[in-house]
C-alpha cells in the first residue's frame, strides 16, 4: 500500500494516527454486528488504540454533532424530495438516514477522538518507506522480516 503522508487523508481512510497504515477497525462498516470492533493495538506499529480506559466516551460528543448534521441533511432532503410531506414522513426518513449512517458516524467519531485527543502523532519512521536519517531506529516489522529471511 502506498504510504499516506497527510493526517487528514489517513483519518478519512480510518488509518492509525502514528503510521498511517494500520486499520483502526477490524471489520468492514457494513458488518452490522462487528462494525465497532477495534484491535487493541495497531497491526503495523503496535501503538495502543485506546490510550486509557473509557477513552472513547468523549466520542459521544463528536457523534452527537454528526447526528445533528444527519438530521439537518435528512430533513432538508425530505422537504425537497417529497415537497413538504406530512410529519411522519420526516420522522421516517430522518430516522432511516441516521440509522443508515450510524456505523460511519461511530467510526469517524472514534477516529477524530483518537487523532485529536489520543496524543499520538504521525511518525514516518513507522512507515514502510526507507528513512532519510541513517541513524534512525529501523522499522520493527522490517527487522523481523530480516531475521526470518
Ligand atoms: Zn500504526
Amino acid at each position: 500500500m502506498k504510504p499516506i503522508d497527510s493526517s487528514a487523508l489517513a483519518l478519512l481512510d480510518l488509518r492509525c494516527p502514528r503510521c498511517h497504515q494500520g486499520k483502526l477497525f477490524s471489520y468492514p462498516a457494513y458488518n452490522l454486528t462487528k462494525y465497532a470492533v477495534m484491535p487493541e493495538r495497531c497491526p503495523v506499529c503496535e501503538v495502543q488504540y485506546e490510550p486509557e480506559p473509557g477513552f472513547y466516551w468523549g466520542a459521544m460528543f463528536v457523534s452527537y454533532a454528526f447526528s445533528v448534521a444527519c438530521f439537518a441533511v435528512g430533513g432538508v432532503a425530505t422537504y425537497y424530495l417529497f415537497h413538504d410531506p406530512a410529519v411522519w414522513v420526516y420522522v421516517l426518513m430522518v430516522t432511516g438516514f441516521v440509522l443508515l449512517t450510524a456505523p460511519l458516524t461511530l467510526r469517524y467519531s472514534r477516529a477524530i477522538m483518537l487523532y485529536l485527543f489520543g496524543f499520538v502523532h504521525y511518525d514516518p519512521k513507522y512507515n514502510n518507506r526507507p528513512s532519510a536519517e541513517s541513524g534512525s531506529k529501523p522499522d520493527k516489522r522490517k527487522s523481523t522480516l530480516r531475521v526470518v529471511a
